[in-house]
């Protein structure tokens, strides 16, 4: 039960991605995205901490404008 539970939890958030940057909701079946996740460590100042992150294809697009070393 508890299984079926998650599952259907996760099904729920992957059809629902929203933008992190515009807010925008993206469908994952018809539109891609970039999904990041980092688990910060020790060196860190976030020791512990895990964040994520989704970007419409636009958003990146834009985060990429800002690089130095093109991605
Ligand atoms: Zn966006």
């Amino acid at each position: 039960m508890l299984k079926k539970i998650e599952r259907f939890v996760k099904e729920e958030y992957v059809a629902e991605v929203v933008c992190n940057m515009c807010g925008k909701s993206v469908n994952p079946e018809k539109e891609e995205f970039v999904h990041i996740e980092k688990q910060w460590g020790y060196f860190s100042n976030k020791d512990g901490k895990t964040q994520e992150a989704d970007f419409c294809e636009e958003c990146w697009d834009k985060l990429c404008e800002g690089f130095k070393i093109e991605a």
